[in-house]
């Protein structure tokens, strides 16, 4: 019989209802993420492959899939993952120095794994680690900074049971960035709200690309904000809309 921690590990891997594959429970949320506009092949391919059952808790397993948040503790969430696949897209879309990739084949094989295109990613708000798990898919090395250090905590055991090792979770106020780790080629956060922190504007490397929620346009919806680091100076436009929780100050 299986007992304490193995037995754990069994019910987290085949949660009830999620069936056996769910490989094929996440193939048609990448068709569905697809449908909502998010077509980069290699962020199709990372939502694919990353298990985001074993980023909720086990009796909200079943929903795992559903484009929806789902409660993680302390009062935060777990994205949407269409919100996800939006702030990834807006990372990657057209970026000059971008290698050459495939498009999501129309079969449902699983594409080959894409070399990573990104080298250095900052994430705020790792919440439980989901996101940074797909960073880590699309980056040579992710540092992810979270204000709640039981999340912090939670995001580590995530990611490690998920076989995610070039991430590195921080505990701390990620409006400071991670100045000794910097400069990111990219900088996204989940969690925002009017001014963007000086930090991360000094933290983005040239040629660099910062996703972050804005200011507030009307109850509920957040501007979406893309910064670009050149040369001669930083560029700023709006990409869309999203609502993420507030940036807040300090840890905890
Ligand atoms: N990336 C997560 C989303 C988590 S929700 C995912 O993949 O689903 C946003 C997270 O931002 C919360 O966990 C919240 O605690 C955190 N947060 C809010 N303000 C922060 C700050 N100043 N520094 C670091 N994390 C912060």
């Amino acid at each position: 019989m299986v007992q304490g921690a193995a037995a754990d590990a069994a019910r987290v891997r085949a949660p009830v209802g999620l069936g056996l594959d769910s490989a094929r429970v996440r193939a048609r949320m990448v068709e569905r993420l697809r449908s909502l506009g998010i077509t980069d092949g290699r962020i199709l391919a990372a939502f694919a492959a990353v298990e985001r059952h074993l980023f909720v808790d086990s009796a909200l397993a079943n929903q795992a899939y559903e484009d929806t948040s789902l409660p993680i503790g302390f009062g935060q969430t777990i994205s949407k993952p269409s919100i996800v696949g939006q702030m990834l897209q807006a990372l990657l879309l057209d970026r000059p120095q971008d290698r050459p990739h495939g498009r999501w084949p129309a079969s449902s094989a699983t594409p080959a794994a894409p070399a990573p295109v990104l080298r250095r990613v900052l994430e705020i708000g790792t919440g439980c680690g989901y996101q940074a798990a797909l960073l880590a898919r699309l980056a040579e090395h992710v540092v992810s900074v979270e204000r709640v250090g039981a999340l912090a905590e939670k995001a580590r055991a995530n990611l490690a049971e998920g076989m995610v090792r070039n991430v590195q979770v921080m505990h701390g106020d990620g409006r400071l960035g991670a100045p000794a780790l910097a400069p990111f080629d990219a900088i996204v956060s989940a969690a925002g709200g009017d001014e963007l922190p000086a930090a991360w504007l000094e933290q983005l490397a040239v040629g660099g690309r910062l996703v972050a929620p804005g200011a507030e346009l009307r109850p509920g919806v957040q501007e979406l904000l893309v910064v670009e680091r050149h040369p001669s100076g930083v560029t700023r436009r709006l990409a869309g809309e999203v609502y993420f929780v507030p940036l807040k100050s300090g840890a905890e």
